[in-house]
């Protein structure tokens, strides 16, 4: 560990050589005094390396120094980087965004390093080029040399690569005339901007509404003022055309334009759509981008060459050279909510970054969370509406099942009424989808004999059999072991029983009840990534696919033409846990499923299996009454004292030492604040009571609105000294309560 400020001996400030403050991506509270070497010109932003310990870190100069440390133990800056200085905007983000989540802000400046690669520039490139020299008479002409030549004609110069693959030669080719001397090298510079979108190329004839919608937009973006707007309308209404529109006015004042999306989300249908409007891809940024990728992208995010960016809640963090606009779609999403490290809602930091910045930021969305809606009606957020589906199309009928009566036969899970519409969508040449969102075989293997159940050795948690890769999975820490013939507690063999359907159940039983279907199986560990989702999403558009079977990877955004019936399996899943947004995220869920259906001519049907049809969830949705939905949600939690009405902030206490735990549990539950209206529970032991190996220990606090529930915090964590081996996580406005 560095040694903290406080412990490093004072010197006079106005002695030794000058100095600067440098913010390292380690969590540490704040930023190092470092010693400027003579000739090294550095300022506020500049990237720089510094030595810390016996080792080497990328950090931040974040500003004048504090002057604590004696000059001659101040270490000097060992380099600067050729690269934009982080802009001034960025890092008062970047410590908002630690104040709010009550992390250090080292930890957060390491969101903002994704790709150090990218703080030098690219080592300049050879391009290639015709050469003005004739073609000499003594030269062998191939056919494949003709066609290079062919192809260099009156071109811009370009790698050899691209030249041979254009031309459909090897390498050699195109190398072979470098040497005669018809081909000839220029260098340019490594960092070739990206091929921009263009912003004067038109896009379809939008409705009334949907040009309503869009000039509105157009003209915040134009204007550069501040606010954020919920873009409300149902699946198809035209939202993403809406917000092309925005992006378009972006684009024409010279700004950058951030679209955030769930990572799932992020489909090839979406970048094809967006490349067939602005002629141009955007730059992408999320998990799946390759190195080389990343640091490209970093590299023209910060010099502005990158006019669109599009990724996953991690993009916020570029340092953005002049960011104009920011829309995040889909923005009741769970994923936005990123829950290790420092625990922050991608879409809550985006309005931030806006409110700091004096930016637009439009949350789009047809199943808004409450927490937008709540914003709308207090006059914090305006709101633009798309009333209706795009072209007259219709909204799917929602017809509940009700399991009690309508009832599935033994380990079967499709009730008749289901697998009847099943079988007629067939005999119609159209799709289905059949959604059951839970993966793997079963969630649960059993000892018929002894009644023992399948444990995760390091979490509080059952194994999940997945039968197609012959294992059983630990859904939380990704633990895996093959399956047993025996039962580890009692000895007896064969007794092992798979309980409950995951979707590769549900995918053997359709394959026994259709078996001339053409059935796909799609879930998170049988898909990943948005090239995969797409040629899976082509395979359906194809009507390669009959009857499609997933996990909520197929509930996001995709839009298939001949899918006409939706059945949701089991809609009472996500109902139970204790978690304060169950019924919100159900509801959400199943919107979203049911908008699969129907969306082009062909009206859609959706089935929903539930055994509590009157539960206000399911009643709701057969109704499609969204808004009274809410309305009665938005009651409840104001009752209960619950976000978006009050505050709540989880401590979640974690050490493979169970004494450490509780001994440490113990210390926090004596030192809580007693704050008046601000309610402490815990610490009780998680649901989740062992993870990844580490015992875990919880406290919420719920505090009014206006409580200083950051600086609660803050003073309760400072006022205990926490064993070693224990960790802290705090989770400000936490979404997962495991
Ligand atoms: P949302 O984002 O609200 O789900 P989209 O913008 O994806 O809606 O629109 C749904 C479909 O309708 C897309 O295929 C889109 O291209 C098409 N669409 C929407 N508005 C128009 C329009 N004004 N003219 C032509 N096609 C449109
Ligand atoms: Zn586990």
């Amino acid at each position: 560990m560095p040694p903290d400020r406080a412990s490093q001996p004072r010197g006079d400030p106005g002695e030794g050589p000058p100095r600067v403050a440098v913010l390292l991506p380690l969590p540490l509270a704040g930023a190092y005094d470092y010693a400027v070497p003579d000739g090294l010109a550095v300022g506020p932003g500049d990237y720089v390396v510094v030595p810390l310990g016996g080792a080497r870190h990328v950090g931040v100069v974040w500003g004048a120094a504090e002057g604590a440390v004696d000059p001659r133990r101040l270490r000097p800056i060992e380099r600067r980087f050729d690269a934009p200085p982080m802009p001034e905007a960025h890092r008062r983000f970047l410590e908002r965004v630690a104040a709010y989540t009550v992390s250090p802000l080292g930890a957060v400046l390491r969101l903002s390093l994704g790709a150090t690669a990218a703080l030098d520039p690219a080592p300049p490139a050879l391009l290639h080029r015709r050469s003005p020299l004739p073609v000499p008479p003594d030269l062998r002409m191939t056919p494949a040399r003709l066609r290079v030549l062919e192809v260099l004609e009156g071109a811009p110069a370009r790698p050899v690569v691209e030249i041979a693959r254009e031309a459909g030669v090897g390498t050699g080719v195109v190398r072979g005339l470098l040497d005669a001397g018809l081909v000839e090298a220029v260098p340019v510079a490594g960092d070739r901007p990206p091929p921009e979108p263009d912003a004067s190329s038109p896009g379809p004839v939008l409705s009334a509404e949907q040009a309503a919608a869009a000039a509105d937009l157009a003209a915040q973006v134009a204007d550069r003022r501040a606010g954020t707007v919920l873009l409300d309308g149902v699946t198809g209404s035209g939202k993403t055309e809406v917000y092309f529109e925005a992006i378009a006015a972006c684009l024409r004042a010279g700004r950058q334009a951030l679209v955030m999306v769930p990572e799932i989300a992020l489909t090839g249908q979406w970048l094809d759509r967006f490349r067939r409007r602005f002629g141009a891809p955007p730059v992408e940024w999320h998990s799946e981008v390759s190195p080389g990728d990343r640091r490209r992208a970093w590299r023209w995010v910060a010099t502005g060459a990158a006019k669109v960016v599009v990724g996953a809640r991690s993009a916020l963090f570029l340092p953005y050279a002049d960011l104009g606009l920011i829309i995040v779609d889909e923005e009741h999403d769970g994923a936005f909510k990123q829950e290790d490290g420092v625990i922050y809602h991608g879409r809550d930091m985006a309005v931030l970054r806006g409110h700091l910045a004096g930016l637009p930021v439009v949350l789009a969305s047809a199943t808004p969370s409450l927490e937008s809606v709540v914003n709308v009606e207090a006059g914090r957020y305006r709101m633009l509406h798309l009333p209706a589906r795009h072209g007259g199309a219709s909204l799917p009928e929602i017809r509940m099942i009700d399991l009690r009566r309508d009832r599935p036969e033994r380990q079967r899970w499709m009730a008749p009424t289901l697998v009847r519409a099943v079988g007629e969508t067939l005999a119609a040449g159209e799709q289905t989808l059949l959604f059951l969102n839970r993966r793997g075989y079963a969630p649960l293997t059993l000892c018929r004999a002894c009644g023992h159940r399948l444990e995760c050795p390091s979490c509080t948690a059952w194994l999940v059999e997945h039968r197609l890769a012959g294992r059983l999975q630990c859904h939380h820490c990704g633990y895996s072991t093959g399956l047993p013939r025996q039962c580890p507690a009692c000895g007896e063999a064969d007794t092992l029983a798979a309980c409950g359907p995951g979707v590769e159940r549900l995918a053997e039983e359709v394959a026994a009840r259709f078996p001339t279907a053409r059935v796909e199986l799609v879930a998170s560990d049988t898909l990943s990534g948005p090239r995969a989702i797409q040629a899976l999403v082509d395979r359906v558009d194809r009507h390669e696919v009959d009857i499609l079977i997933g996990t909520q990877v197929v509930a996001k955004g995709h839009h298939f033409p001949m899918l006409t019936l939706v059945g949701v399996v089991d809609a009472d899943l996500g109902l139970h846990g204790g978690d304060l947004r169950a019924g919100e995220r159900t509801f959400q869920l199943l919107s979203q499923v049911a908008g699969r259906a129907g969306r082009a001519e062909r009206p859609g049907v959706v089935y929903v299996q539930t055994l509590d049809p009157a539960h206000p969830v399911m009643a709701a949705l057969a109704r499609g009454d969204r808004d009274g939905f809410l309305a009665a949600e938005a009651a409840g939690r104001r009752r209960a004292h619950m976000p978006p009405f009050a505050r709540l902030a989880a401590l979640i206490l974690s050490s493979p030492s169970a004494p450490d735990v509780e001994r440490a549990a113990a210390m926090l539950a004596r030192a809580a604040p007693a704050e008046p209206d601000v309610q402490i529970l815990g610490p009780a032991p998680a649901p989740l009571a062992v993870l990844r190996g580490r015992h875990r220990r919880r406290f919420l606090v719920n505090a009014p609105r206006q409580a200083p529930l950051q600086a609660i915090l803050r003073d309760w964590l400072a006022r205990v000294r926490l064993p070693g081996s224990v960790r802290c996580q705090v989770d400000v406005d936490p979404y997962g309560f495991l």
